[in-house]
C-alpha cells in the first residue's frame, strides 16, 4: 500500500462515495447485538455519521478504513516489532497445522485401517485422492513448539506489544482528523442517496401502522 495515510483515507472515502449510491437498505432484519466495529466507533463519529445513517452504510465505511488501520499496523508491525512478528508468525504455524487435513483421524472402528480410496477406473483416474491428501510430507511440518520464554523474552514481547498499540492509537488518530475534512460531501451523499430509503420505509410503516387494527391515539 503506497501514499501517505491522509491520502489512503482520501481514497477511501470516495470508493465508499461510489458504492453508496448502489446502497439498498436491507430486507433481514433483527440484528441481535451491536456491531462492534461500528458502536461507539470514533471512526464513525469522526466523519460525522455517528447519528441517523443506516447500519450497513455505516458499516461499509468502518471496514473500509478498518482494513486501512490494520494493514497500516501490519506493516509497523513487520518493519519495527521483529518479537511480536515472530510470535504472531508462530501463532499462524499452530493455527495452520491444526488445520491439516487428516483423513484417516476420527473414523468410525468400522472403517479404520482400511484403504482411503476405492480403486480408481482405469479410464478415470482420479483428480485427487484420500491418500495423497494424507500424505505424511503434508502432516510431518508440525512446528514444533519453541522453548518457554524467559521473563526478559516476555518483558520484551510485552514492550512490543505496546509499541504496537501506539502506533495503532496514532494512526487511528491521524485517519479521525482526515476524516473530519471529509465530512461535508460524505453527509451530503448519506442525505441524497440514503435518507429517500429510509424515509420511503418509514412510510411504508407509517402506512401499516395507520390500520384499523391499531388504535389511534387520541
Ligand atoms: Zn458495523
Amino acid at each position: 500500500m503506497g501514499g501517505s495515510i491522509e491520502l489512503r483515507v482520501s481514497q477511501q472515502v470516495d470508493d465508499w462515495l461510489n458504492w453508496l449510491p448502489r446502497w439498498r437498505p436491507g430486507t433481514h432484519r433483527g440484528r441481535s447485538r451491536l456491531c462492534r466495529t461500528c458502536f461507539g466507533s470514533p471512526v464513525i463519529a469522526a466523519a460525522g455519521l455517528a447519528t441517523d445513517v443506516p447500519h450497513a452504510v455505516q458499516h461499509a465505511l468502518a471496514m473500509r478504513l478498518k482494513h486501512l488501520i490494520d494493514a497500516e499496523v501490519d506493516e509497523f508491525t513487520e518493519t519495527h516489532l521483529p518479537l511480536l512478528l515472530r510470535e504472531i508468525r508462530l501463532n499462524e504455524e499452530r493455527k495452520q497445522a491444526a488445520l491439516t487435513y487428516r483423513p484417516a483421524e476420527g473414523l468410525d472402528p468400522a472403517y479404520t485401517g482400511l484403504d482411503l480410496d476405492p480403486p480408481a477406473m482405469p479410464d478415470a483416474p482420479y483428480l485427487f485422492t484420500f491418500a495423497e491428501l494424507a500424505r505424511p510430507e503434508a502432516s510431518v511440518a508440525l512446528p514444533v513448539d519453541p522453548l518457554p520464554l524467559t521473563v526478559e523474552e516476555k518483558a520484551a514481547i510485552r514492550a512490543e506489544v505496546t509499541r504496537a498499540d501506539e502506533h495503532a492509537a496514532l494512526v487511528g488518530g491521524r485517519v479521525c482528523a482526515e476524516l473530519s475534512r471529509h465530512r461535508e460531501r460524505m453527509r451530503s451523499a448519506v442525505t441524497e442517496f440514503a435518507e429517500p430509503w429510509v424515509l420511503a420505509l418509514l412510510a411504508d410503516l407509517d402506512t401499516a401502522l395507520d390500520s384499523p387494527l391499531w388504535p389511534r391515539g387520541p
